[in-house]
């Protein structure tokens, strides 16, 4: 065992020691909006990693579907957020799980910024983007078609 014990001390804008502020994502095909990752812990042995996510007021994260699940604990802000069919708005310390196969997106939608841990799988499939027909069919809901102009409601 030549693991060690790691405490990276936080500042007030949520920056972690030792953490770069990395972007987002590398793949340039999936649209998303002033969002940045930091990943806290990773390591071999895991089978988890542990980042954070922040978007900006009025970012957003990219609208995708993947085999693997997530479990987001919101630590700063406000939004909302589709996952499934269902919006919903959200705030400091709500915790939401995305199952399998199930479009989910962040939206800082409440003038200030949004940051998030995300739980995940240490190896994942790619996460799928939405066709044009996976988007009409979402929009045929009038509080999705909302919430991805960014305007919920409620
Ligand atoms: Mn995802």
């Amino acid at each position: 065992m030549n693991e060690r014990t790691i405490h990276r001390k936080a500042t007030e804008d949520y920056r972690w020691d030792q953490v770069d502020l990395l972007p987002y994502k590398e793949d340039d095909r999936a649209l998303f909006k002033a969002i940045t990752r930091q990943t806290l812990f990773s390591g071999p042995g895991m089978n988890g990693e542990l980042r954070y996510f922040e978007m900006a007021a009025d970012g957003f994260s990219t609208l995708e579907r993947h085999e693997h699940m997530h479990a987001v604990l919101i630590l700063r802000g406000r939004g909302h957020c589709l996952v499934g069919d269902e919006v919903r708005a959200i705030e400091t310390r709500d915790l939401v799980t995305v199952p399998p196969m199930t479009w989910h997106q962040f939206r800082a939608t409440q003038g200030e910024p949004l940051g998030f841990l995300c739980m995940v799988n240490a190896e994942r499939d790619k996460p799928q983007l939405p066709t044009a027909d996976d988007l009409a069919r979402l929009k045929a809901d009038p509080k999705i078609a909302a919430f991805l102009e960014s305007k919920p409601r409620g």
